[in-house]
């Protein structure tokens, strides 16, 4: 299995990091996790080489490319028809809402809608993947991906909490890291300081881990730094363009 980032800017993409989005691959499958701004137009492979999509949560810096890709698929002479979307009944419904139309009119044949929540899994061709509920602003899943008996948990948004079982056996965990260093006492926001990332990598004992979801205005070899005080296992960066091995 392996990961390429799309991109990974955090909270909103530059010119030269799409927001967030991964292709997770493994044998023959694609998935195009996360449809962050700018992702599909830099997509490294054919968009129709995709077979899946899946969406963390509504936020539009993870999902605003999927309009992007359903006017591509769908307005051209010979579209594509029937793409398996999986997502939360939230994202679902929020989309459907911007189109203002009901949720299987919004995306014609276009999209196969798969609503999935924390528990539920799939198998889409040589991946399977398991949906976790995370802790977020709003309903957001967190996503462990196996393929030949490795395994990548990908965080999505996330503020913190005792992922330990839920990380347990994974060799790359792909966390987002969007606040920068110290945590304020007094700050309740629901994502994540890359130590905090650090500490729940090294409480499951992940592999490595991979930081990602890093706003441009935050030092992002600093966050690196940070995560390594507390882990003492592999830190890298999601840069975009990157190849990450599972
Ligand atoms: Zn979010």
């Amino acid at each position: 299995m392996k990961v390429r980032v799309i991109g990974s800017s955090g909270t909103f993409p530059t010119p030269t990091n799409p927001g967030s989005g991964y292709l997770i691959e493994s044998g023959g499958t694609r998935v195009w996790c996360d449809a962050g701004p700018g992702t599909f137009t830099s997509m490294p492979v054919d968009g129709d080489l995709v077979d899946a999509v899946f969406i963390s949560h509504r936020h539009p810096d993870h999902c605003t490319d999927l309009f992007t890709a359903y006017h591509a698929w769908t307005f051209r002479p010979e579209p594509r028809s029937q793409v398996p979307l999986y997502a939360s009944n939230d994202v679902l419904d929020h989309l459907a809402a911007f189109t203002s139309k009901r949720r299987q009119d919004a995306f014609g044949d276009t999209f196969e809608l798969h609503p999935v929540e924390g528990g539920d899994t799939a198998q889409i061709g040589d991946l399977g993947v398991s949906f976790v509920e995370m802790s977020h602003s709003v309903p957001a899943l967190g996503t462990r991906w196996e393929s030949n008996g490795r395994t990548l948990f990908f965080t999505g948004d996330t503020g913190p909490g005792d992922w330990s079982e839920t990380l347990g056996g994974v060799d790359v965990l792909l966390s987002e890291a969007a606040l920068p260093e110290p945590r304020a006492a007094n700050e309740s926001i629901k994502h994540l300081t890359p130590s905090e990332a650090g500490q729940i990598a090294r409480n499951a004992g992940v592999g490595s881990l991979v930081l990602t979801h890093i706003p441009p205005y935050i030092d992002a070899e600093a966050s690196v730094a940070a995560a390594e005080s507390v882990f003492d296992r592999p830190v890298r960066l999601a840069a975009p363009g990157a190849e990450l091995k599972v």
